[in-house]
């Protein structure tokens, strides 16, 4: 099904509205007055690689706004995520950290391939996109079961870390779950990017993560921010404060589990990222509770959590926990190339399911997410 556009852009911005009339109303603030200092960064150590990170990092994602990146850098913000299959990513950065201390910088980039031949060649390109000669992390990209790592996989990562292009190696996934033992099994792996958030909640992640961190595995958290909506909060505790100010307080939620290094939020405006740099140094209230619960209600039927109970229910073999986070791209983080890019890579036969074809839906979500409803959004919006 194609779309004409003014119907892709409706879809497009549909839950996204709300979020970016948050956004408009932070940015009145008087970023002067939010001019932050060196004691207002908290570092952690990321695992064995004794990398000391900001509790709160930047995730590149897509379409980096250049001038947020570069108040970030300014703000001293030291951990930064893209990825060699996120477009022009890498080249976007590279002209921010011009001039810059390289070594003042750490730098993650990861790999969508599984052949040995094309992660090295991959490495080879990040670096000349990014204008360095190392990273300090080399991912495998979003590896959710252990076939998705084969042995050359593994050998490729240990060929780049021996040439000193990648100081340290890793992989990202979005079931840590699945992937925790094997990741120790191996012994190859110094770090794990993961998805976290009070909406995935500590339920379905804290076994795994800690079990990753015990073992010297730097974690990074990702997807940490569910940000959204229209919410009128003062009318559930009567205080005042806007919902703007979701985005820290679900920040706040991942920083306080230690075994978490950093943390990778997509940002574009200056106003959001002063925002969220205070995560690092403010604690954690009963005020933010409330507003997470209030938020994570109000999300419960759109926002999958991820815990893929779901995974082979349905007969036509959709993968909805993928595409359900493909959604989520455009939903809640803004990022609808991200969500297409995703979606583009499913199979024509996949692609061209229709959940509207069906008058019921074999997936029962356990977390009360509308999975038809959703997936015929997506499939609206992606197909
Ligand atoms: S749709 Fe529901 S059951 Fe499926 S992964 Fe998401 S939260 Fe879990
Ligand atoms: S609506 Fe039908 S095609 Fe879509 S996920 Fe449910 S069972 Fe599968």
């Amino acid at each position: 099904m194609s779309l004409n556009p003014s119907r892709r852009q409706f879809l497009q911005a549909g839950l996204a509205l709300p979020a970016a009339g948050l956004v408009s109303s932070s940015a009145k603030l008087d970023t002067a007055a939010l001019q932050t200092s060196s004691d207002k960064i908290v570092y952690r150590t990321l695992g064995k690689t004794g990398l000391k990170v900001t509790g709160v990092g930047y995730g590149i994602g897509f379409t980096p706004v250049t001038e947020v990146v570069a108040r970030a850098l300014d703000m001293g913000i030291n951990y930064y995520d893209t990825s060699r299959d996120y477009g022009d990513s890498e080249k976007i950065f590279s002209g921010v950290l011009k001039g810059r201390k390289r070594d003042k910088i750490v730098i993650a980039t990861k790999s969508p391939n599984r052949e040995k031949a094309k992660i090295i060649a991959d490495l080879d390109r990040s670096l000349q996109e990014l204008g360095t000669d190392y990273v300090d992390i080399w991912h495998l990209h979003a590896r959710d079961t252990p076939t998705s790592v084969p042995d050359e996989a593994i050998e490729a990562l240990e060929a780049c870390k021996k040439s000193g292009k990648a100081r340290f190696v890793g992989l990202s996934c979005h079931d840590p779950n699945r992937m925790a033992d094997f990741v120790i099994k191996t012994g190859k792996f110094d770090v794990v990017q993961t998805t976290y958030s009070y909406a995935i909640g500590s339920y379905y992640r804290d076994g795994a993560i800690k079990k990753l961190h015990d073992a010297g595995i730097g974690v990074i958290a990702m997807k940490v921010v569910v940000a959204l909506t229209g919410l009128n909060l003062k009318s559930f505790d009567n205080e005042p404060r806007t919902t703007g100010e979701g985005p820290l307080a679900g920040i706040k939620w991942v920083l306080k589990n230690p075994a978490i290094g950093t943390t990778v939020p997509f940002m574009t405006s200056i106003a959001e990222l002063e925002m969220n740099f205070r995560a690092m140094s403010e604690p954690y209230t009963p005020a933010d509770e409330k507003m997470l619960y209030v938020l994570n209600e109000q999300i419960r039927p759109d926002y999958c959590r991820m815990c893929y109970q779901c995974s082979g229910v349905c007969p036509k073999g959709l993968p909805a926990t993928d595409i359900l986070r493909y959604l989520a791209y455009n939903d809640y983080c803004g990022n609808y190339h991200q969500g297409l890019a995703n979606f583009k890579n499913l199979s024509q036969e996949l692609r061209s399911v229709r959940c509207s074809d069906c008058s019921t839906c074999a997936i029962e979500c356990p977390n009360g997410v509308h999975v038809r409803d959703r997936l015929m959004r997506a499939q609206d919006l992606f197909a």
